[in-house]
Formats: structure tokens, C-alpha cells, sequence
């Protein structure tokens, strides 16, 4: 080992998952492994026979080791709660783009203090389940004061901070004078905060249009575009990513062949998110489909108030395989080095020499048991860049 950085050696790994594209199979397994950590990253993975020395030692006791989840979907900025408009969906009410307004009342009348204590217990929450990188949009701010202290609040937890202002039109304003606002004054508040630039593009918010005249303003500010598309509907938006070279588009539920045809082509991500059709009780996106055609594909939770208030990326694996047909292997490569690929991130996803060392730790034999015991507590243990994140 090179360096001054204390090493730690994990050994007793019964099946570690790698995503090493190096390695065979989706998933590069290696059994009865080691992983040597040097500071915060990887120094050196392999089976625990071959592992050089380290300064400590950290046994896991045969269990599983994957990477930390990367959730490249959130939406964690907000006030209030939807309980009572879930359970009338529950009971048979459809959802609409419009529940967002709600959210939005609370979100402006909520503190910053109110809003970070918030996001930092459910950070903590997903960090319980084994995420270990996350994107936070904002969304639920729609003004110029509120957007950029949203995303202020979301860079306290993670670089990877997205400027929704194009979420949904609020209340009583004008379309056309709100995307003004949006790619003007809001875009200038908000871009020191955020890395990304997202438009909820649906009937009921934002035609491709006006995603375009969004992701090129906020293009023009330095940000990268992601989009949200084909939600509820077949529409433009899937194209207009693809169109556009975009790293991601999510939802993806709704996809014609030629929005098939165009992500295969362009290589963009399409990232699912099927915690939202689980709580809205909407047909599940086509994953074989996509996967059959060479489209990359990541999950990830789209953790919100309205559409989908799961943090639990191992519940979104279990469904993946449940509901969308992909396979144990598919779907936990899926939510790890797929949900770093859509967001352009090459340090974590992956365990291999020089990656950040993030693990989850399942009280389990293999990955497959993400899926095979749904809804149960599998994380034991979490490592972030390095660090075990002690009692969680
Ligand atoms: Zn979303």
C-alpha cells in the first residue's frame, strides 16, 4: 500500500459486488473477497486469500457486499406531507401533475432550519438502506427566493443538486412569463447552488418547447440538463433527451419505438423509477423492453411527498425484478453503477482501485436477496468514502 492514509482490510466477504467491467459477468462478483480501503477509497479488491496487509482488519462474516446505492432521483426539499391525498388515490382517486402546489404552499412557509432538518433525516433514512450518493432536486420553491434556498439547503447534503423551477406552473401565473422567469431571474439565483437542470415535462406542466428553451438557458449558466419524460403519457420528452444528448431522462413509462430507437442511439440513460407506479398504481415502465434494445437503464427512488414517498432503494430493486422483469443481477447493477452512470460519475457505483470506498453491507448471502426479501432490513452496515457510518 502507497501512502500515509490509514488501511483497513474487509475481509469475510462472502459475495462482493463490484459493477468492475473488468471482471466477468454484470456484476463482477468475486466470492470470499476482500476489499482493502486507504483513506477514503479503494486501494486494492480480490479474493481474501490474495489481500496484501493492511494497517486493520474488518470482518463481515460471510455476508454479501454490494456498492453503495447511488439514488440519482430525489426530490427531498420539501415541508408537509400527501398522506391524505394518497390514501384517496388509494381509494380510487387518479393522480394528476397538480398535487405539487400543495407542496409548495408548505415548502414557502417552512424555515431553512425546518427544510435541513428535514432533508437530514431522510438522508439519514436512505443512508440506513445503503445509499451512499444522491441527487436532491429542488421543485417546490417556483420563486426566485424559494428555489435558490431550497437548492442552498440540498448542497449541504450532496454536489449533486439539481434546479427543478420548472417542476409545475404555480397557481394563477402565466405559462409563458413563468419559464421568462424561470431561464431569467430564478436560473441566476439558483445555478451557484446546482450542478444539474431538470424540466418536469408532461401534460400538466412543461411541453417540450419549453423543456428546450429550460435546458438551453440553463446550458448557457454552466448547468447540465436531465429531464423528467413520458410520465403519464406518450409525449416529446424522451426525444428531446436523446435529441439533445442528455446523460439522463427518468420516468420513461410511456415509450413509443422511436423513443426506444433514439436511446439506444444517443446512449442516454433511461432512468426508472418504479416506486412511483407502485404508489400510484400506474403501469410499470418496460424495462426487458428497454434492456432487450441496448438502452442503459438505472433506477432510482424519485423519493417525494406526492407521486412516491420511498426512500428504499433496496424496495425499488425488488420491484424492478418484481414488476418490470429485469433480473436480481440487472437491477442492483441498475441502482449502483447505473445510477452513477446518470450522473455522470465514474468514482462511485463501482468497486475497483481508486473508487470512492462505499459499501452496503446486506445481512445476507448474495444480492439476490434484495429482491428475494422485500421489505426487509438487509443493510448492516455502510461504509462512505472510507468510513464506516457507524449506528445508523
Ligand atoms: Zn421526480
Amino acid at each position: 500500500m502507497t501512502g500515509s492514509a490509514v488501511s483497513t482490510v474487509v475481509t469475510g466477504i462472502g459475495e462482493l459486488v463490484t459493477n468492475d467491467p473488468a471482471r466477468e459477468g454484470l456484476l463482477g462478483l468475486v466470492s470470499d473477497a476482500a476489499v482493502v480501503v486507504e483513506g477514503s477509497r479503494v486501494a486494492w479488491v480480490g479474493p481474501a486469500a490474495e489481500a496484501p496487509a493492511a494497517d486493520q482488519q474488518y470482518d463481515v462474516g460471510g455476508r454479501a457486499v454490494v456498492p453503495g446505492f447511488v439514488d440519482s432521483h430525489s426530490h427531498l426539499v420539501f415541508a408537509g406531507d400527501r398522506a391524505v391525498e394518497f390514501a384517496a388515490r388509494m381509494t380510487g382517486e387518479a393522480y394528476s401533475a397538480g398535487g405539487i402546489r400543495t407542496t409548495v404552499a408548505a415548502t414557502r412557509a417552512a424555515t431553512d432550519e425546518q427544510l435541513t432538518s428535514h432533508v437530514a433525516r431522510l438522508v439519514q433514512e436512505m443512508a440506513r438502506q445503503g445509499t451512499t450518493t444522491l441527487e436532491i432536486k429542488s421543485g417546490y420553491g417556483l420563486s426566485v427566493r424559494d428555489e435558490a434556498r431550497s437548492l442552498a439547503v440540498a448542497r449541504q447534503f450532496t454536489e449533486e443538486t439539481t434546479f427543478l423551477g420548472a417542476h409545475v406552473v404555480p397557481g394563477g401565473t402565466d405559462p409563458a412569463a413563468y419559464v421568462d422567469l424561470v431561464t431569467g431571474a430564478m436560473l441566476e439565483a439558483a445555478a451557484p447552488y446546482a450542478r444539474w437542470i431538470d424540466v418536469f415535462c408532461e401534460d400538466g406542466a412543461f411541453d417540450a418547447d419549453q423543456a428546450r428553451t429550460v435546458l438551453a438557458a440553463g446550458a448557457a449558466a454552466g448547468l447540465r440538463g436531465r429531464l423528467h419524460a413520458n410520465q403519464l403519457t406518450y409525449g416529446a420528452g424522451v426525444r428531446l433527451a436523446a435529441e439533445l444528448g442528455l446523460v439522463a431522462v427518468d420516468h420513461c413509462t410511456f415509450l413509443s419505438d422511436t423513443d426506444v430507437d433514439a436511446l439506444r442511439d444517443s446512449g442516454t440513460i433511461a432512468t426508472l423509477l418504479p416506486g412511483v407506479e407502485f404508489s400510484t398504481r400506474q403501469p410499470y415502465p418496460d424495462a426487458r423492453r428497454l434492456l432487450d434494445a441496448g438502452v442503459r437503464v438505472a433506477i432510482a427512488s424519485d423519493c417525494n411527498p406526492g407521486s412516491c414517498f420511498t426512500s428504499s432503494m433496496p424496495f425499488c430493486v425488488a420491484l424492478a425484478v418484481r414488476e418490470m422483469r429485469m433480473s436480481p443481477a440487472e437491477a442492483v447493477h441498475a441502482a449502483t453503477a447505473g445510477g452513477a452512470a446518470a450522473l455522470g460519475r465514474d468514482d462511485v457505483g463501482v468497486l475497483a482501485p481508486g473508487t470512492r470506498a462505499d459499501l452496503a453491507v446486506l445481512d445476507a448471502p448474495s444480492h439476490v436477496h434484495l429482491a428475494y426479501r422485500p421489505g426487509v432490513p438487509l443493510v448492516s452496515g455502510v461504509w462512505r468514502g472510507g468510513r464506516p457510518l457507524g449506528a445508523l
